[in-house]
């Protein structure tokens, strides 16, 4: 029997909803409304795609959006100090650098430069510090939503084998720390490990988020698991055209799904869920920083 579809889409539909409700509710009471603000720099199609979709759900959700963008030859220092400007702001309660940045700045000194309670993006190291310590900070985006879909699949994660394929800071680590939160047991894999395969037909709990096409073989799964692919790979589509493309995961998807209990689709799966949690983050920051109570948005 195929393997249940987490709809990630409907999901991050229903969490956008709440959200928009409580902004709001807010707005009512204190006649203020959070704000986030997204610099782009240079003009990768990819970045540009992600950066107008943020726009749009950010302003959807009675939120105030601020676009910035860059030319890709800004200088580093120009760019700190339009980051210094937005901490300052008491307008914009979340700051996001859409990375990658151009090769002449230094990605470390960008993150390590937004106030760490305007870091909605979870990337500051004192943010990270609160995740591994188990703290409330603010945790990135992709893993957070990915952690709220695989709770939706599995009531009770304590005990559960999961298995990450891949060690980035936005992703891999992040995720085996909220898995380790749950009470997962949590085994990270990157590209050097030995036999992929074995350690991935332990998991109960598979994540893939490598960035390969399809890596992910039917016959690494571990029959009645959950597989969470974040992979989003555009790859040649001849049967829809010539010159046309298509979105695949990291998992050979219609062959795991003959195995699996419940698998994410790509797209429509963990992707919806990452600019959902995003705004969830920047509600978060507003309320932090104006003294509110930070609501408990469930779904
Ligand atoms: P990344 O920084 O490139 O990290 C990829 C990881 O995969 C690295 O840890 C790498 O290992 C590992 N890896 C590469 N080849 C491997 C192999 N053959 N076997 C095992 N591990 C291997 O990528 P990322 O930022 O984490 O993103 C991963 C994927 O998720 C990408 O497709 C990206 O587009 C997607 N993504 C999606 C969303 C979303 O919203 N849906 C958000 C973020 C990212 P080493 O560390 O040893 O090099």
């Amino acid at each position: 029997m195929p393997a249940n579809l987490i709809d990630g889409k409907e999901y991050a539909t229903r969490l956008r909803v709440g959200i928009a409700k409580e902004v709001e509710r807010l707005k009512k009471l204190h006649d203020l409304k959070p704000g986030l603000a997204v610099l782009l720099v240079g003009n990768d199609p990819a970045s540009e795609i992600y950066v107008r979709n943020k726009g749009i759900h950010t302003k959807e959700a009675g939120m105030e959006s601020l676009e910035f963008r860059l030319p890709a030859e800004t200088p580093e220092k120009e760019l700190l100090a339009k980051i210094d400007d937005l901490n300052k702001d008491p307008n914009v309660n979340g700051i996001l650098v859409q990375l990658p940045i151009p090769s002449h700045m230094s990605q470390q000194r960008v993150i390590e430069t937004i106030l760490p309670e305007k870091d909605v993006d979870g990337l500051h190291p004192i943010n990270v510090g609160y995740l591994v310590s188990g703290l409330d900070g603010f945790v990135p985006c992709t893993p957070k939503g990915a952690t709220m879909l695989i709770k939706n699949s599995i009531k009770d994660l304590t005990g559960k084998n999961a298995v990450i394929i891949g060690r980035s800071n936005l992703v891999g680590k992040p995720m085996a720390q909220l898995l380790l939160k749950e009470h997962c047991t949590v085994t990270i894999c990157h590209s050097r490990t030995d036999n992929l395969q074995k350690v991935c037909l332990s998991a109960d709990i598979l994540v893939a988020a490598v960035g390969r096409p399809e890596m992910v073989k039917a016959d690494w799964i571990k029959p009645g698991s959950v597989v969470i692919d974040v992979g989003v790979n555009r790859i040649p589509a001849p049967e829809k055209g010539e010159g046309k493309n298509k979105l695949v995961g990291d998992v050979e998807f219609e062959k795991a799904r003959e195995i699996a209990d419940a698998i994410t689709p790509v797209p429509g799966g963990v992707g919806p869920m990452t600019i959902a949690c995003l705004l969830l983050n920047t509600l978060h920051a507003f309320c932090v920083q104006n003294g509110f109570e930070k609501p408990d948005i469930r779904v």
